[in-house]
């Protein structure tokens, strides 16, 4: 596996004093990394406006990068434009083209970044620009599954993929949760609130099998921390622990299955936010512990 990850942590983006979006978990979950010694870091790409194009409408991608995006849609993504959101924006989905790029050559790619499931083709939201994980597929060619363990449904890549027979979308998420009118994905498992480690790994567990069966080439891992107990933004009650299990379950799926894996960040909204930094370094570690 390559024993590199890619960040943009290193673009910073101005944000108004009290937004809900976490920018320092990026920093912390690199230190956290770094420290470790297993991985080394290196600073992401920036992609190619081409690249995405490929999924998101030309007029959508220009007028995001040109700075005259409809305020209605800039609200629902829920950041401020700056030249800098853009830069970061680029660096987020060049992070998981290139770490794309790495599970081909080496089995294992993964991004400090990305995950970025609410994009839809014409628009963004929720913290969302561009859908690096559909760009990414886009970029790959090949059969795909994508299986997102954020708390949050993707939605975005479940509209983009709809009745595209080559790409797979699982996800697992809480009912309750944003966005509250859910798309219909490959594989949906919509969760009660409050559901903790056990229920949620013999839904994980259950599932796979059907993500065996459509015969991908290539997993995409969106590995949101948030559905762990006490996250600000989910509804569900799992353990450091829990969350860990469930990352070596994916692993060891696309061990066992001889899949090359691309792991994308996702959400996670804990209070202290070290907490959520910690269970994002955990899907590293345990994603060099099982894939070598
Ligand atoms: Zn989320």
């Amino acid at each position: 596996m390559a024993r590199r990850l890619f960040y943009c942590d290193h673009h910073p983006i101005p944000l108004p004093p009290g937004h809900k979006f976490p920018v320092e978990k990026y920093a912390l979950l690199r230190t956290l990394l770094a420290a470790d010694g297993y991985y080394h870091m290196e600073p992401a790409p920036l992609a190619d406006p081409a690249a995405i194009e490929r999924v998101h409408q030309p007029a959508y991608v220009r007028a995001f990068l040109s700075g005259t995006l409809d305020r209605a849609i800039l609200r629902q993504i829920g950041f401020p434009w700056s030249e800098q959101l853009v830069r970061r924006t680029l660096a987020s989905v060049g992070g998981t083209l290139a770490a794309s790029a790495d599970a081909l050559a080496t089995g294992f790619g993964g991004n400090l970044a990305g995950g970025t499931h609410h994009a839809f083709r014409d628009r963004g939201a929720g913290f969302c620009v561009f859908n690096d994980l559909a760009v990414a597929i886009r970029f790959l060619g090949r059969r795909a599954a994508v299986v997102d363990l954020d708390v949050h449904q993707g939605d975005g890549t479940a509209a983009i993929f709809a009745g595209d027979a080559t790409v797979l979308t699982l996800s697992l998420h809480g009912a309750h949760n944003f966005p509250f009118r859910k798309q219909q994905g490959g594989i949906d498992v919509a969760l009660p609130d409050g559901t903790a480690d056990d229920e949620y790994l013999a839904h994980l567990r259950a599932v796979l099998p059907r993500v065996s069966e459509f015969r991908p080439e290539v997993l995409l891992y969106q590995s949101g921390v948030d559905a762990l107990e006490g996250d600000r933004l989910g509804r569900l009650a799992l353990t450091p622990a829990g969350l860990l299990e469930r990352d070596r379950t994916v692993f060891a799926f696309a061990n066992r299955e001889g899949l090359p894996v691309v792991v994308t960040l996702g959400g996670g909204y804990a209070n202290p936010i070290s907490r959520t930094a910690e269970a994002h370094a955990n899907t590293f570690r345990a994603a060099a512990e099982i894939l070598g």
